[in-house]
Parts: C-alpha cells; structure tokens; sequence
C-alpha cells in the first residue's frame, strides 16, 4: 500500500476506535519518525502516549468537578513550621497514597484553623491526580443531601454516590449533632465503605472520645468507630489556628499563654509530638 493511503487507513482506524488524539497526532509523528529516525516500537509509544496523557487529563478535570472540593490547596503548601505539633513523618507517609490501595482510613482531629481541611484537600488532590474518583462533602452538607434524598425516595442512590468513589472525605463532623435517621445513614455509608475496603479521609474539632456526642447513642457510636477505625490512622493537630498564629504575628491580636494550648490531648494510633509555645 502507498504511504499515504496507508496513513489514511491509520487515521480512519485510530477514528473507529475512539483515539482521537492520536488521529490528530499522526502525521506530527510521523514526521518526527523522520526526523529523529524512530523505530516503530519508539513511533507507536509517542502516538499512544499523547493519546493516554490526553485520557488521563480529561479524567483528571472530570474527577475534580465531581469531587466538589471547596478550595485548592496543595500538602506542598502547608506550613508544617507553623505547627510544629503535627507528625511529619505521619505526612510524608500519607503522602505517598499507600493508604488508599490499602483501604486505610484517615482523620484529621483538632481545634478550629489548623488546617485539617487543608491536608484532606491536598490528600484528595493527589487521589484525583493519580487519576482516582474522590467526593467531598462537609457533615452539614451530608445533612442536607440525607434529607432531600429521603424526601425523593432516593437514599439507594445516594448512598451508592457516597460508596462508590475510591475515595470519601466527610469533613467537620462534629458541629452537627445528628437525629437517629441521620446517624443510621452515616453508620451504613461507613459500613459499606468498610465493606468495600474503601478509604474515608474524615475531620473533627471533636477528639474519639466525645463522639457520642454527636451520635443519637452509644451503641451507635461504638459500632461506628469500631468500623472507622479499624483501618485507621489518626493524626491529632494540637496546635494553634493558623490565621491566628499569622494575625498574632502581625500583632493584631495579643500574645497566648501557651498552657491554654493543645486543647486535644487524646492519645491516638498516631501520637504527635508535645506542640511547642508559638513565640
Ligand atoms: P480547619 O479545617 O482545621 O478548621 P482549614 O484547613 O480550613 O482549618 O484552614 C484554615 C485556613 O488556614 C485555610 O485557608 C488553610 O489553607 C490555612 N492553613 C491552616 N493551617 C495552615 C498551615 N499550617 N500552612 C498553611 N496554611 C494553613
Ligand atoms: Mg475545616
């Protein structure tokens, strides 16, 4: 076959099959086989690369609009100086996103501003790059969607939506005191997460300890966190809000009396280190 009949058969055949990029890329490539003198196993890798690099973009923006995250922020930019209570080993571990091929849960505890949102962000980002599906939805939210969905006979779905993506962030649990019905559908997401081995990264103002707190009752809460927390690690954030450490520093605010810090002293799987004064 003629050079550029056989092209044009190659089009019209990457077209069939959907690659589209690599449809467009062909004659690019072709010329750079030319050029560089490529083999063919070197031409058909450029061609399939563009075409999966292409793929994986178009899954990745799919994902973070599904995702719903409610800013971006990366772990590369969180100032691990500024709280010095946090275990960066603990980090560096998460960061590698071993603990989403294992189905390790993760939960962020601490006060207000130190920045629990921000690593479930980052940790989901890096999910959604690695071309994982992620959801996040803060407990208020959860609230809000249990309610329409029951009122439209659809809470199959939703759980199905909350089970399904590889990973789950259920965020600020703890503001939201939660009704019998509420709390059942937050154990049966769990459960079925649990399940399924599929991580959930969680974060709470309120240490294990003052769960029940949130939940209708103790039975509850007990078989909740015996599922949570089974594949688990806990990573407590003692220290101070971030703002405010910028906002002390700047001397808009007076100096803290470092006793009144480190408010959650709970011992967890993951043990931080003593959080030192800020000043
Ligand atoms: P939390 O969820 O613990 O209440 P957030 O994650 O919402 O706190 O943090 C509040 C704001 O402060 C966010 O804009 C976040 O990016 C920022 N922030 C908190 N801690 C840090 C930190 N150590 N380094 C950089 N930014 C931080
Ligand atoms: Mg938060």
């Amino acid at each position: 076959m003629q050079a550029s009949l056989a092209c044009e058969a190659a089009r019209s055949k990457l077209e069939h099959l959907g690659l589209l990029v690599a449809r467009d890329a062909l004659d690019n490539v072709l010329e750079i086989v030319r050029l560089e003198d490529l083999s063919v196993a070197e031409a058909l890798d450029r061609l399939l690369g563009m075409e999966a690099h292409a793929r994986h973009e178009r899954t990745v923006e799919t994902n973070m609009k599904f995702a719903g995250l409610p800013y971006r922020r990366t772990l590369e930019e969180y100032d691990f100086g500024a709280q010095p209570g946090l275990d960066r080993e603990v980090m560096d571990r998460l960061s590698t996103m071993r603990f989403m091929a294992e189905g390790v849960n993760v939960i962020f505890l601490g006060p207000p501003g130190v920045g629990k949102t921000h690593l479930a962000v980052g940790l989901t980002l890096k999910a959604i790059e690695a071309g994982h599906k992620a959801y996040f939805t803060t407990m208020s939210d959860l609230v809000r969607k249990y309610h329409e969905a029951a009122r439209q006979d659809r809470l199959g779905r939703l759980l199905g939506i909350l089970a399904r993506p590889a990973l789950l962030v259920l965020d600020e649990i703890g503001y939201t005191q939660l009704e019998r019905p509420e709390g059942s559908f937050l154990f049966d997401v769990i459960a079925v997460r649990y399940q399924r081995q599929k991580p959930l990264i969680l974060t709470s103002n309120k240490s294990w300890g003052r769960w029940g707190e949130i939940l209708p009752d103790n039975i509850m809460t007990a078989a909740l966190l015996d599922r949570l927390l089974h594949r688990s690690i806990t990573v407590n954030i003692q220290g101070e809000s971030y703002r405010l450490r910028e906002h002390r520093k700047l001397g808009l605010i007076p100096e803290l009396d470092p006793e009144s810090e480190g408010r959650n002293t709970e011992k967890n799987s993951v043990t931080p280190k003593p959080a030192k004064p800020s000043h």
